[in-house]
């Protein structure tokens, strides 16, 4: 009786490492209890939409105990955490990533009996933890532990806010590494033997409109720490964020607020009083490149893997089907990444040329034959599936992209022209829209908010340009900014790096553009 309750779940998988099994099985529930599709999420997860609430148990049991998980995907506590997705098997660093993000996830999985209580009966089915994880927890040493709470990291209240990492190699930004409230960076000596982590606090997107206190943040380094004090130093993090990030509003909660408004030398002096040290100096790193790791590449181990571009992440129909048919016949696991889209590994080269041509069938291409422009970019799914959502992102972005191509055709950019495209429903930012190239966020029906001036990777924030633009204004609008870049573009200048040259330009006291 009483209404049909619909539930949007969401799973939690550090690194995007999904098991042959546990892609099957979501698979079917998407089938059986879901909306039929799958989708991927920009926190290297699935997603289901359109669960009823009398199938909430056996959807989540059977994630369960087919080693899935969905603890911590939502709630004021550490969410997925991230690592790059390309399953290189002869690259320590990229081993030792996701070693770091997996215990991570561990250190800050929140220890409630209860979710087992609820979902399987009491069964506990995860499979043991690190000793060092395990000791890292328990350690008080420094007042980082609520004594006695069934929670010794989160205590009784838990964060103020969502709190994410994430965790990659030097040079390799296919995580966003910036965006999040912390980022770590392993770094090796020549011999490939794992030194340490580069630490950066305080990034964020999440903003509201007409808040001018609330806005995107980039993180921003912390400091260095040796190979063993990893776990200690995230868990001084936190702790500081648990303890004086602010609960009074949730607008202002996130960590990036507490990092901006103390100031890095102030956040960094309360961290050392819980971690009981202090930070070594940030190491010198190259510079930052995004990965998307689609289309073929070698595993390092005789083995190939193929990053599958999915549209806006949602998996539906024929493509659904083959992908799944291949992934069961060949028993291939998988990989989710950061941008939405799947990576195929342990694939043996004889089967290459079959598998290219079976996935074409359905239109799953290599990255050559898709636009460019499709390739980098991200939507929520907004309407009508998140609430918060107030304009189309998911089921408006095939069409946008599509305009702007016939925009570059019209003022003569070419095909290999491309630019990062972001758009979401909300300013909540969950495709990180703030660090593209151009990013559109939804303020109102049918009308965005335009953001220019991202970087292709990922590294500089973008601006805000011009406010309630209806959809059927974007030729107006942004026909004669394509046109100025093509006319006034420095060689190789991107889009990004152009409008951000103009607004600087025009913000600059006494020069004008000319
Ligand atoms: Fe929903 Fe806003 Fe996130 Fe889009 S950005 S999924 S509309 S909360």
């Amino acid at each position: 009786s009483g209404k049909a309750y619909q539930f949007m779940l969401r799973t939690k998988q550090p690194a995007g490492i999904v098991t042959n099994q546990l892609y099957k099985v979501m698979d079917d529930l998407a089938d059986e209890f879901g909306s039929g599709t799958l989708r991927l999420t920009t926190r290297q997860t699935f997603q289901l939409h359109g669960v009823l609430k009398h199938n909430l148990k056996t959807v989540m049991s059977t994630i369960i105990k087919n080693m899935g998980s969905t603890l911590g995907a939502c709630g004021d506590v550490n969410r997925n955490v991230l690592a790059p997705a390309a399953p290189f098997k002869n690259r320590k660093d990229y081993l030792y990533a996701v070693e770091a993000a997996d215990k991570l996830a561990a250190l800050l999985a929140p220890q409630a009996g209860s979710y087992y209580d609820l979902w399987v009966d009491g069964e506990k089915v995860m499979s043991a933890e690190p000793p060092d994880v395990t000791q890292a927890r328990n350690d008080n040493s420094h007042g980082t532990n609520f004594e006695g709470s069934p929670e010794p990291i989160y205590g009784t209240q838990f964060l103020p806010r969502k709190f994410k990492i994430a965790v990659t190699v030097p040079s390799d930004n296919s995580v966003d590494i910036l965006t999040n409230d912390i980022g770590v960076v392993t770094i090796v000596n020549e011999a490939d033997e794992l030194q340490g982590y580069n630490i950066y606090v305080g990034g964020g997107m999440g903003r509201t409109h007409r808040i001018e206190t609330s806005f995107p943040r980039l993180a921003e380094p912390l400091g260095y720490v040796s190979k063993d004090d990893l776990l200690h130093a995230v868990k001084a993090i936190v702790a500081t964020q648990r303890d004086y990030g602010r609960r009074d509003d949730r607008r202002q909660a996130r960590m990036k607020y507490l990092v901006h408004d103390w100031g890095i030398d102030k956040f960094r002096s309360v961290v050392e009083s819980y971690y009981g040290k202090q930070f070594e100096t940030f190491q010198t790193l190259p510079p930052w490149k995004f990965e998307s790791y689609l289309g073929w590449h070698e595993q390092g181990d005789g083995k190939l893997f193929f990053g599958v571009h999915v549209d806006n992440g949602r998996i539906k129909g024929d493509a659904k089907k083959t992908l799944r048919e291949i992934i069961e016949s060949y028993q291939l696991s998988v990989r989710l990444t950061p941008n939405q889209n799947l990576i195929l590994c342990d694939i043996r080269p004889s089967w290459k040329s079959r598998i290219t041509k079976t996935l074409a069938q359905v239109g799953l291409l290599a990255p050559r034959h898709i636009d460019s422009l499709n390739l980098t970019s991200m939507a929520c799914p907004a309407l009508p599936l998140c609430p918060l959502a107030i304009a189309e992102a998911e089921r408006g972005i095939p069409s946008i992209l599509k305009r702007i191509r016939a925009m570059f055709d019209k003022v003569g950019l070419k095909e290999a022209d491309s630019m990062v495209v972001r758009v979401t429903g909300c300013p909540n930012g969950c495709a990180r829209p703030y660090m593209a190239e151009l990013g559109l966020v939804g303020d109102g029906a049918n009308s965005y908010q335009i953001w220019l001036g991202g970087t292709a990777n990922q590294t500089r924030l973008a601006q805000t340009f011009m406010e309630k633009v209806k959809i059927q204004d974007f030729e107006r609008v942004l026909e004669p900014l394509f046109y100025l870049w093509k006319a006034r573009r420095t060689s190789e200048e991107s889009f990004g790096d152009f409008t951000m040259r103009m607004v600087l330009l025009i913000q600059m006291p006494g020069i004008v553009a000319e």
